[in-house]
């Protein structure tokens, strides 16, 4: 059994296809899937799929960096209102974006603040998204020193150095999808370097397809490949890669019994 856990399964890409597209995950291993939160208007289609799909689909709630606008105060707003009649697995995907969002870049700083203070307040673990943003994120992180924070580094492009310097503010695992299976990528020797234990597996799908489909959409059935480049990295059998993942997600979503 493996875990996708950062699959936006909401989004138009799989909106002709959806049923077929678990199914082909389930035959694939992958029975659980993480939902990550965007921002309010997929919000309501991600908790229509939760409801479709209960045992199986667990949403997060957060505001994306690149979603962060003036009006990212009134999107807090709603997410916290949600939080407190619903049940999430994480906070996220929250972080901060210096690539694709360079305008609200203090917003962006505020937002991740106040999304911190929630996972302290609900007992959640962060879903943390960084692009081009690891000092900014690490000046933000700062100010939760001594906390118990907990979460992912997802779709991490970091080096070893930064994931123990990541590690320094929590119980931080780094979140490998199709990027550990692309040449030249560097994030190959992180994993090899790294300990399995610190690693959970995503698609981030539709984005982010492993070779060999590298390009086109993604989905969680692919996470094989990502199974299988992870063992070849660490020279174990699969197995050992699909056992120490899935219960190092399950510990940190608090999966254990659900589904
Ligand atoms: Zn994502």
């Amino acid at each position: 059994m493996i875990i996708d856990t950062h699959v936006h399964l909401a989004v138009d890409d799989f909106a002709n296809d959806l049923p077929e597209m678990l199914k082909r995950a389930q035959v694939a291993g992958v029975q659980k899937f993480i939902i990550p939160g965007v921002d309010r208007d997929s919000y309501f289609k991600m908790m229509e799929l939760v409801r479709r799909y209960p045992d199986i689909c667990f949403p997060a709630i957060g505001l994306h960096p690149i979603d962060v606008f003036a009006n990212w105060q009134e999107e807090l707003d709603f997410l916290e209102e949600q939080l407190s009649q619903h049940t999430f697995v994480a906070i996220g995907e929250t972080g901060m974006d210096l690539y694709h969002n360079k305008e609200f870049v203090a917003e962006q700083r505020l937002a991740f603040e106040r999304q911190i203070n929630l996972a302290l307040r609900y007992d959640l673990p962060l879903i943390v998204h960084s692009r081009d943003a690891f000092e900014e994120l690490f000046a933000v992180l700062d100010k939760f020193k001594g906390k118990a924070l907990r979460g992912v580094f997802h779709a991490f492009s970091g080096s070893i150095e930064i994931f123990r310097r990541v590690q320094k503010y929590g119980d931080f695992k780094m979140g490998i999808g199709g990027v550990v299976t692309f040449k030249n990528a560097g994030l190959a020797n992180v994993v090899k370097n790294s300990e399995l234990s610190d690693v959970i597996l995503e698609t981030d799908a539709p984005w982010l397809s492993p070779v060999p489909f590298r390009g086109q959409r993604n989905e969680s059935a692919h996470l094989s490949y990502i199974v299988a480049k992870i063992a070849e990295l660490k020279d174990c059998l699969r197995e050992e890669v699909e056992e120490t993942t899935t219960r190092t997600a399950q510990t940190l979503f608090k999966l254990e019994g659900k589904g």
